[in-house]
């Protein structure tokens, strides 16, 4: 089978590419790092012919995991054909990756994607003659419009099984005498057609390459001699002397094979649009008006309304009415029957009925993300992430977890500092995700229905749970370090593509329907058998059944933050399995027969106050994730003991939170009057705002000089 790998730099439309050659439906952002691993589909038009979709790299000097997924592939599997996929209106710095993957020796074909831009900007590109001066085949493209892609098909497909081309790039004459002596040195080691690339990289010392090779030692100190000679008459170091010659080399050939339009002063449309929309200080303002519009259409207004629907007329009405009158009719059991209405009727009923919010909101984010908008504000966080010693790198995460989790902590691997990585894995899941939504709505309708701020602040207390974590813990020793440098680069704002958009929000919204149809389903019969039998398998009352028995054992522990009830005790505990699971348990276990879905509300909202409500919402936001985030949690960290950390801190994170929401916003709406007021519990809550205004404030950073000095002294004084 042939194989066709699709290489380029994060965020140039490889995966749209992919997408379009194969049918198939992979994720598109964007911003860099969403494929993190490479994914694989058939051709459509010819089904024995394999291309691989590739995690972006800007060289192929990897510095992170999922750089070296892509390294290792290409020099090890060796793909027949890279297609290397190039961002038209970003030349330069895309063609540093194009000049490496040509010395690798396989046959490259280049898509010169983005030509949609270019034209717009009114450049021109010379495609012939940039093939000339690079030695390969070169295409326009523009992925997302669907343009030139039967024709960079044909190329790439008329590429599989020739001879690569000679490479035509020549470093300066000493680098080239340099480069033959080290081919020689390497010559039993490699084969003829990567030859050069292991040359140029055994230059540089790449210690990954040459571990590989199995040079002897002999030739190592071969190796070795050669590049320190050059060094020396560079008077610079082997990795600069190469980068500084290719970039040279990079500009003489835009030189010849790009023109730029100058005529319009040079400020394209977007360029204006940045200029206000990453404005010191207009940014975060328009980020939290824009935040605030997407949460309250979708939880508020238009998503509302069809919830409304789903929940009065086809969960409260209809279904009742039709299901319950044939089961009636059938004469089923009377057992079998509240088993069907009351337990999974309301139970995945009160979760399903959340679902034309859910895709209102994807809706809205999908297109801010799609047009370019998110990529934006992940530059301008990182402007102020940095000034409390975080990354930028840290929001792409968070910003995929707003749909789910798991994939939001594989993206953390696009970190290349191990302390911020795990940093980035133990917080990115404080968002909101789609799973947690129908908590969200829930409490908002419950509690605060005539409220608009209650939806928009969940993602708010996400976002600052984040900054907030990552300031106390970037102090300690264990995360300590500077941040690591975030290059970013803003795309061109461009129309959302529709098809990718609807895409996005259908396969969320089918995997949510998935999640009530399976693990919902299966937790409320479970929940539902629990509530109606007592230890001695009686039916009872729920108050007497085992369920509640458990669920009492833990409720005490939520008494000071104000909803001590077995049933939000057994809520939080089904949420692991899967967050929504808290909503269905709790149609369940308050709704009554038809009354499911909105009809619960009521009842909801009179066992505890507003406040304990909201404090309720946020532990269950901020504490442990779902099972499958925490698995995913413990491959990123590939350790147990950062594992149990990460579980211990967000729960302890949750714990205090919502103690000092619910204590201090008790005590400002209701003075002293209220449940669960104790003396303890308010001392309990000043302590710990104490304890987090000195992390936050005056605590210093871990400073490794100073500990070596401190360590020092005390061996000098013994
Ligand atoms: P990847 O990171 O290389 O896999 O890139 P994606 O396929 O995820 O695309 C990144 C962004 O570029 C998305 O917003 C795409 O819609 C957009 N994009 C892809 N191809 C084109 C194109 O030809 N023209 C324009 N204007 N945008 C494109
Ligand atoms: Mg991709």
């Amino acid at each position: 089978m042939a194989v066709i790998a699709l290489a380029g730099n994060p965020n140039t439309g490889k995966t749209t590419l992919f997408n379009a050659l194969t049918g198939s439906n992979q994720h598109v952002g964007n911003w860099p790092g969403v494929t993190v691993e490479k994914k694989e589909g058939k051709l459509k038009s010819d089904k024995s012919i394999v291309i691989e979709d590739l995690p972006g790299i800007y060289s192929l000097s990897p510095y992170t995991s999922e750089e070296v997924v892509s390294r290792n592939y290409i020099v090890q599997e060796k793909p027949d054909v890279i297609l290397n996929i190039v961002d038209a209106s970003n030349l330069e710095r895309n063609l540093y990756l194009t000049t490496q993957l040509i010395e690798v020796g396989l046959p490259v074909v280049v898509a010169l994607n983005m030509m949609d831009i270019v034209q717009k900007q009114g450049d021109v590109v010379n495609a012939q003659k940039l093939g000339e001066v690079l030695g390969c085949k070169v295409v326009e493209i523009s992925a997302l419009k669907g343009k030139g892609i039967d024709e960079v098909t044909a190329a790439a497909v008329a590429t599989i099984g020739q001879k690569a081309a000679s490479v035509e790039h020549k470093f300066s004459d000493e680098v080239e005498v340099a480069l033959g002596k080290m081919e020689e040195v390497i010559h039993d080691a490699t084969d003829d057609a990567c030859r050069r690339w292991y040359a140029v990289k055994v230059f540089e010392r790449d210690a990954e390459v040459i571990g590989g090779l199995s040079l002897s030692a002999e030739q190592l100190e071969q190796a070795e001699a050669i590049t320190a000679a050059c060094e020396d008459a560079f008077d610079d170091d082997c990795e600069s002397i190469i980068t500084a010659e290719r970039y040279e080399y990079i500009a003489s050939v835009i030189d010849d094979c790009y023109q730029r339009n100058t005529k319009d002063g040079g400020l394209t449309m977007s360029d204006k649009i940045d200029r206000v929309v990453t404005n010191r200080w207009a940014a975060l303002p328009i980020f939290a008006v824009i935040m605030f519009a997407v949460y309250y259409l979708a939880i508020s207004t238009i998503g509302k309304q069809m919830t409304d629907w789903v929940n009065d007329t086809l969960f409260g009405e209809f279904i009742p009415t039709y299901l319950g009158g044939w089961l009636e009719g059938l004469g089923v059991a009377d057992w079998l029957n509240g088993l069907i209405m009351d337990g999974i009727v309301a139970g995945v009923g009160s979760v399903l009925g959340f679902l034309p919010q859910m895709m209102v909101l994807f809706l809205c984010l999908a297109i801010l993300e799609d047009c370019g908008y998110m990529a934006r504000i992940a530059f301008v966080l990182d402007r102020i992430f940095r000034k409390f010693g975080l990354s930028g790198k840290s929001f792409i995460p968070m910003l995929v977890s707003t749909g789910c989790g798991v994939p939001g902590i594989m993206a953390s691997r696009t970190i290349e500092d191990d302390n911020d990585r795990r940093l980035t894995v133990m917080t990115t899941t404080f968002i909101p995700c789609s799973a947690k939504l129908p908590i969200v709505s829930l409490v908002a309708g419950a509690f605060f229905p005539e409220n608009p701020w209650v939806a928009p602040s969940t993602y708010f207390l996400g976002i600052a749970s984040i900054v907030i974590s990552g300031i106390m813990l970037k102090k300690f020793k264990f995360f300590s370090g500077d941040p690591a440098p975030f290059i970013i680069e803003l795309p061109a704002y461009h129309l959302p593509s529709w098809k990718g958009v609807i895409r996005t929000v259908l396969d969320r919204a089918w995997a949510f329907v998935k999640r009530a149809g399976s693990i919902v389903l299966i937790s409320t019969v479970v929940i539902w058998f629990l509530k109606n039998f007592s230890w001695s398998l009686q039916m009872v009352e729920a108050n007497e059944s085992i369920l509640a028995s458990i669920g009492n054992v833990f409720a005490p522990i939520f008494t000071p933050l104000g909803f001590a009830d077995w049933r939000i005790a057994v809520g939080t505990v089904t949420g692991l399995i899967a967050k929504e699971n808290l909503v269905g348990t709790l149609g369940v276990l308050y709704g009554f027969g038809s009354e499911a879905g909105e009809a619960m509300w009521p009842t909801l909202a009179k066992a505890f106050t507003p406040v304990a409500g909201y404090a309720m919402m946020a532990f269950n936001l901020l504490c442990v994730p779902c099972m499958a985030a925490v698995g995913a949690m413990r491959r990123e960290m590939m350790s147990k003991k950062y594992t149990w950390f990460a579980i211990g801190y967000q729960c302890g994170f949750a714990y205090v939170v919502a103690l000092m929401i619910n204590q201090f916003g008790s005590l400002i709406s209701y003075g002293t009057n209220y449940a669960s007021f104790h003396v303890v519990s308010v001392v309990a809550a000043f302590l710990v705002l104490a304890a987090m205004v000195y992390l936050l404030f005056f605590k210093k950073h871990y400073d490794p000089a100073a500990e070596k000095a401190k360590e020092l002294k005390e061996t000098v004084t013994k």
